[in-house]
């Protein structure tokens, strides 16, 4: 697996600003609050840091699931944090965001997935900070209708559930996950009348066959903003990286989506699920 160093050049970042990445860290420290920027080693950590931004991971940092592309820690999952909520709303009132984006682990573990925190953290920043328009990216809930409910009964600005990779490549790189399911799941949240977006990494052995009729299934079930992104191995014992795709040919996939109807479309090598997630709605905020 190429390293850093063996990269194409697209992919290479200048040089992170060091002082915003230690900042952001102490703050995240005091606040006892983890981000997926850092348990999922996102290229654009030095970006987002240094723009005072970052996209909270609520419900603990080790996941009941083994995705075979994800750097996030796998294992006995950690204890619910009820005061989670209230210290995600000081963090964004301290940040001064006004889009806030919070995603979790998988939580196989609890009766509701960890639906009821999602909806208390949205209400918690709502309360704290009722300009910050928020954005929930939430894992499966094993495709439970009452999880949704609880998420979608508490009104996020954007619902957001990646589909990460086309069905061919479940059974590989998301052992427990359903691509149909997924789906299901974007409708059920579209139906609510949530604004629903979704994110693909390409790079993982998909064709352009596989590409086009994910993006119309995404289409299909309500989803409106996309974002596509290259996938990069966190380390030798994730899935391999299968091409480098270069920066036209994610210009071409923008274009296709924008052809199929997507209202927004970010798409490039180092677009990220949350990267610069308030432009969607017209915020800034968000990675
Ligand atoms: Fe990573 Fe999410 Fe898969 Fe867990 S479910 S391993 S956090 S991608
Ligand atoms: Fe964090 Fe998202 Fe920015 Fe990556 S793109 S650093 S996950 S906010």
């Amino acid at each position: 697996i190429p390293g850093p160093d063996k990269r194409p050049k697209w992919l290479i970042k200048p040089a992170d600003d060091l002082e915003a990445v230690r900042g952001m860290e102490t703050r995240l420290e005091r606040l006892d609050l983890a981000t997926v920027c850092q348990t999922a080693h996102c290229p654009n950590q030095g970006e987002c840091f240094h723009q005072g931004t970052a996209t909270f991971m609520i419900l603990g940092t080790r996941c009941t699931r083994r995705c075979r592309f994800c750097a996030v820690d796998k294992g006995i999952p950690y204890p619910v944090d009820y005061r989670e909520p209230e210290r995600v709303a000081m963090a964004v009132s301290e940040m001064g965001l006004t889009h806030a984006v919070v995603t979790s682990v998988t939580r196989d573990d609890l009766p509701d997935g960890g639906a009821g925190l999602f909806a208390a953290t949205i209400h918690r920043i709502r309360q704290d900070c009722p300009d910050v328009s928020v954005e929930v990216l939430v894992p499966d809930f094993q495709g439970q209708t009452s999880s949704l409910e609880t998420v979608c009964a508490a009104r996020p600005d954007v619902f957001n559930h990646n589909i990460e990779t086309v069905p061919r490549l479940y059974d590989r790189i998301r052992p427990k996950a359903d691509y149909r399911r997924s789906l299901r799941i974007l409708s059920y949240a579209s139906d609510q009348g949530l604004l629903v977006k979704s994110g693909l990494m390409l790079g993982l052995g998909e064709t352009c066959d596989e590409i086009k009729n994910t993006l119309n299934d995404l289409k299909s079930s309500g989803c409106q903003s996309l974002t596509i992104g290259q996938y990069l191995a966190p380390s030798g014992d994730h899935a391999m990286v299968a091409r480098y795709v270069p920066p036209e040919e994610f210009d071409v996939w923008a274009k296709t989506a924008n052809d199929i109807g997507f209202k927004h479309v970010s798409s490039g090598p180092l677009v990220r699920s949350s990267y610069h997630a308030g432009d969607m709605i017209g915020k800034t905020g968000g990675g």
